[in-house]
């Protein structure tokens, strides 16, 4: 990592970040998505990155978390940059210090809560221990649905077993894109939880949401319009951020 980074090291950093997308035919125009983002996430920091539908929300979280290359500037990783790894050594950074929560769950349905959970560790070659998964499972409330399938469980659980899936790997930071679109009050609530405890107990968060209460719950917030940061607010109240995506009337944004 490069020596002029403030310490502790951040976690995520994108510097002068573009993102477009070549014209579809010929004659049509470039799609520029991010136009120049700078940010960091530091370790164990909360951040949401709220905005309007299409300002470029889950594009800039899929660049931040190595799964989309940029056009223009750069992204750090856990230090390492990810346009410049091999895919086998990307594979790796993912698979030991990043953990991804889609509003999809994406479980696998053939296999169960308990097997869902074990497969990261077990695709990379590390050894499962029965009482680590049971124990993933225990902390997001799941202790006595390990054979069940996803099929079985409600949406608010699919989602709790996605998440007990990526904190059994103690990644050194999460991505979440719309963790909570798919569910109801109470389980969003309780997903939304599971999140600020990992947090709480060293992971960064990095949530890209809609929903302002979700937002509300974040140390700080990066709101984007038209693919350029417009502002960022410490530890806001939701309406202050609806006031920051919609006009700033109030002037919440500092
Ligand atoms: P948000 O998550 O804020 O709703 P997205 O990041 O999904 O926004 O999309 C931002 C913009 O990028 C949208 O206008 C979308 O149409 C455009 N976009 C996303 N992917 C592509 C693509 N593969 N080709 C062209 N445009 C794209």
């Amino acid at each position: 990592m490069s020596s002029d980074l403030p310490s502790p090291c951040p976690v995520v950093v994108a510097q002068n970040l573009v993102k477009s997308y070549a014209p579809a035919r010929r004659g049509g125009t470039e799609t520029v998505v991010l136009s120049g983002i700078d940010m960091t996430v530091g370790p164990g920091e909360f951040v949401a990155i709220v905005g309007p539908s299409g300002s470029g929300k889950s594009t800039l979280l899929s660049c931040l978390a190595g799964l989309e290359p940029p056009t223009g500037g750069h992204v750090l990783l856990l230090g390492e940059d990810p346009a410049k790894l091999s895919r086998g050594r990307l594979a790796r950074l993912r698979r030991s210090g990043v953990g991804f929560v889609f509003q999809s769950f994406n479980l696998i349905p053939s296999l169960s809560a308990r097997e869902n959970v074990a497969l990261p560790a077990r695709l990379s070659g590390r050894r499962v221990r029965l009482a680590d998964v049971t124990a993933a499972l225990a902390a997001v409330g799941l202790e006595n649905r390990g054979s069940h399938r996803p099929g079985e469980l409600s949406g608010g659980q699919q989602q709790r077993v996605a998440i007990a899936r990526v904190l059994a790997a103690r990644p050194r930071v999460v991505f979440a894109d719309e963790p909570t679109g798919a569910l109801d009050g109470a389980a969003g609530t309780a997903v939304l939880g599971l999140l600020t405890e990992a947090a709480r107990t060293g992971s960064a968060v990095v949530l890209v949401t809609h929903d302002l209460d979700a937002a509300a719950r974040a140390d700080r917030v990066i709101v984007l319009r038209d693919g350029a940061v417009h502002g960022e607010l410490r530890a806001p109240v939701a309406a202050d951020i609806f006031a920051a995506v919609h006009g700033d009337p109030a002037g919440a944004l500092r």
